[in-house]
This record gives structure tokens, C-alpha cells and sequence, in this order.
């Protein structure tokens, strides 16, 4: 039997080619999937309605690159620089990881998503230490009921065997069938972390199991840049499916190389910003034609929620140096945090827009808050004054996940008492 939700009267924004809104508008969702966005439309007696009078309606945000499990690490390093952040956290506190700390982490971190309207994740997970790590992982993913992408990045030691039988041990077993909600992408730590020869070993694996690539490339400083960047290209390694995640330090004519590859970038802007990763690629990487999207990346020294990113975004954009940035939009932030997000994150298909077929990934923000009233321009009262506070309702593939303001599905008091536990064996001094 068709199950069917109806979502009657709303300012419904969609994304895609641009955003533009349509007030008093119904969204109807048959079997987890949008089946009709219009006015007055019809909903069959057996239907559940929502009502979003006074509420914005819009796909669900979408996160293309989070190192989730750090969520019980949270504003552990506030005034950090990126060298200081790779020292203290991926250096003294990663190794103190333990299964259950990476299960309270990506839990608590995967359902903060959800409350703040972030239906699809990106889980970038450099924390897969052994497969029993993974499992937590997996399970917490699972879990939550989030749509995520799991980056999986291999840090089990040894070499390139190892390497290879774990990815393909992880793909098999947990992403051999189509899932609804999960699916596998290699996070590669890349030439200018790993090495070049570790690099050649995460392409092979990722081309073996036919994903995309996500990596962190261009964020270190230019010359490091320019060489990781000669590196892909002498070996036939700029292709499709690839995210470059803090393309800061490229060139325009490097990030039109990218575009031309068929790649995609994944911007943090306030982690790039504050750890003086470099000045976000922002606009000259739109200009360059790169899909781009925004990321929280590290909520140990950033916020996790996408009204920062977008902010952060569309202020540092308009405040470039050279001047060039006035012509970017709340409505480009939005496009980012929304359709391109899902281009990035492989799911351009799957959700990020209401076309109808697409899942019902979707968001009602309240506009009745003294943060939000009146909102004459919803696009850009999402972008400028939207907070975590007026996030009412969320929906991943026409399932309620909040309501009314209230998480459902999960014990938040037994989440967050978990998440205690594992941050004071993680911080507790040796
Ligand atoms: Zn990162």
C-alpha cells in the first residue's frame, strides 16, 4: 500500500536551477519520495498531514565532508592553527579512540545533523583504526537514520595489502547491497598528506570498488598544492567523482582543471578561516565552474550547523580583498548547502532539490521567532538570520525524524550521557 504525506500550505523553496520561492504551496510525498509540489493538491483520506503554515519548506541541507566522530571532542581546540590541530587532535587525541568513543561520537554527531536540518552527511572518517572501529561507525550511521556517505579512510597500519583487504572487507560487507540510506566513498589522505605512493594505493582501491574519491588537497600552501595537483595529472589521477576538500591554495587555472576532470570542491569556511588554512576559494572557484558545497569539517574548533557555514560563506565571499565578491548571493549559499551539496556528495540524483522522484529529504524552518518574523526574503532569512532554534521539522526519505522542535527515535539524554562518558576517557590527561 502507498503510504502517503501531505505538507499543505508552506513557503516552499526549491534549489534547483536556482532558488526561488512559492508561498501557500503543498509538498506531497508518496512512499519516501516527493510526488508532487503545487497548490491545493490533493491528499487521499488516508494520508498524514503537516502543517506548515508559517513555515518555510525546503530540501534537507547537506554536509559534503564532517569528521563526525569527533563530536565528543566538541570546541576542544578553540584559537588553534591548522598545524596546532593536527598535532593535538589527529596526533594525541585520535589514538586515545576507542570503538564505543567512535559509536558516541558519530551518534551524537550524525543526530546533531538531523536537528539542524542536515539530511545528508558526509562522514569523513580518518578513524577506522581497526574493523571494529568501522563497525561503530557503521552501526552509529545506521543508527541515527541519516542519509550519509561514509569517506572511509583506511588508518589501520601496514601497507598497501592492508590497505586493500580492509576496504574491500568493508565494502563487502556493509555496502555489497543498495542501501537505502548508506553508501562507501574513499577518503584518501592523498599526496600531500600520505606520501605519493600511499596516494597511488587509495585511487587503485577507490577504482577497484567503483567509488568516488574525497581528499584533502590544496588547503597546505601553494607550492604543496601545485605539486599534489602535477602528481594527479602525471598519473592519470584527476578524474570524476572526485572532491577536493580546502582547494584554498589553487590557482584559477588549477580549480578549472578540477572542473574540467569532472571534479567537485567542499569548502569550510570557518575552519579555513580560523585555523588559517587560507582564504576560502569560494567564488573563484564557482567561477572556475567547480560544484562547490560547504562542510563543517571539525566541530572541535567550528560549529556544526549549515546557517553558520552558509553565513560564514556568503560573508567572507562578499568581503574578498580583490573585490570580487559582491555578486555572490544568499541564494548561491543556499544552492551550496542544498543541490550542490548533493552534486558533491554523489546524490545530485537522490535528493538536494524537490523534483519530484527524488527522496523527501526535507526541512520546515519555523518563521514565526522573534530571529525569523517577518522574513520577507525567505532565501535570505535562511542565509542571514536562521538559527538551529527555528528548525521545526525534518524528514530523510518521507520519515519524521523531528517534529515540533523534538528529535524523535532517540534517547537524547542517554546520547548525550554516552558522549560524557567516552569525552572524559578521551581528554582525561595520560
Ligand atoms: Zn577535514
Amino acid at each position: 500500500m502507498t503510504s502517503r504525506l501531505l505538507i499543505r500550505n508552506g513557503i516552499v523553496i526549491d534549489t534547483d536551477p536556482m532558488p526561488a520561492v512559492t508561498g501557500h504551496t503543498d509538498v506531497l510525498i508518496e512512499d519516501g519520495r516527493i510526488a508532487a509540489v503545487g497548490t491545493g493538491l490533493h491528499a487521499p483520506g488516508d494520508a498524514e498531514l503537516i502543517d506548515a503554515t508559517d513555515r518555510i519548506v525546503l530540501p534537507g541541507f547537506v554536509d559534503t565532508h564532517r569528521h563526525t566522530w569527533q563530536a565528543g571532542i566538541r570546541s576542544l581546540t578553540p584559537d588553534i592553527s591548522f598545524a596546532g590541530y593536527l598535532g593535538r587532535i589527529i596526533g594525541e587525541v585520535a589514538p586515545r579512540y576507542r570503538p564505543q568513543d567512535v559509536y558516541a561520537g558519530n551518534l551524537a554527531g550524525a543526530l546533531e545533523c538531523l536537528d539542524a536540518g542536515i539530511t545528508t552527511l558526509v562522514d569523513w572518517s580518518h578513524i577506522q583504526l581497526t574493523p571494529a572501529h568501522t563497525e561503530a561507525t557503521v552501526e552509529a550511521l545506521r543508527r541515527a537514520g541519516i542519509r550519509a556517505v561514509l569517506g572511509y579512510c583506511y588508518g589501520g597500519g601496514g601497507g598497501p595489502e592492508e590497505l586493500a583487504a580492509e576496504g574491500h572487507r568493508v565494502h563487502k560487507r556493509h555496502f555489497g547491497a543498495a542501501d537505502p540510506l548508506l553508501s562507501m566513498a574513499i577518503g584518501a589522505l592523498g599526496p600531500e598528506i600520505a606520501g605519493e605512493e600511499a596516494a597511488l594505493h587509495e585511487w587503485r582501491l577507490a577504482r577497484d570498488l567503483d567509488l568516488s574519491v574525497t581528499v584533502h588537497m590544496g588547503g597546505n600552501g601553494v607550492q604543496s598544492a601545485e605539486r599534489g595537483l602535477a602528481f594527479l595529472r602525471e598519473n592519470g589521477l584527476l578524474i570524476p567523482r572526485t572532491t577536493y576538500i580546502h582547494p584554498n591554495h589553487y590557482t584559477g587555472d588549477a580549480l578549472k582543471e578540477l572542473a574540467d576532470s569532472g571534479g567537485t570542491a567542499s569548502i569550510s569556511p570557518i575552519v579555513e578561516a580560523e585555523l588559517g588554512i587560507g582564504y576560502p576559494a569560494t567564488g573563484r572557484a564557482r567561477a572556475a565552474g567547480l560544484p562547490i558545497a560547504l562542510s563543517a569539517d571539525a566541530v572541535t574548533s567550528g560549529p556544526g550547523d549549515m546557517f553558520s557555514l552558509m553565513r560564514a560563506a556568503y560573508a567572507l565571499e562578499r568581503a574578498r580583498p580583490d573585490g570580487a565578491g559582491m555578486g555572490f548571493t544568499t541564494r548561491d549559499a543556499l544552492r551550496m548547502a542544498t543541490i550542490e551539496g548533493a552534486e558533491v556528495a554523489g546524490l545530485g540524483d537522490v535528493t538536494g532539490s524537490l523534483r519530484p522522484g527524488k527522496q523527501a529529504d526535507l526541512v520546515l524552518l519555523r518563521t514565526d521567532t522573534l530571529a525569523m518574523a517577518p522574513a520577507h526574503d525567505p532565501i535570505g532569512a535562511i542565509a542571514l538570520s536562521a538559527d538551529t532554534g527555528c528548525v521545526d521539522t525534518v524528514l530523510v526519505a518521507g520519515r519524521v525524524v523531528k517534529r515540533d522542535g523534538r528529535l524523535l527515535h532517540h534517547d537524547i539524554a542517554a546520547v548525550l550521557s554516552g558522549l560524557e562518558e567516552s569525552a572524559a576517557h578521551l581528554t582525561a590527561v595520560p
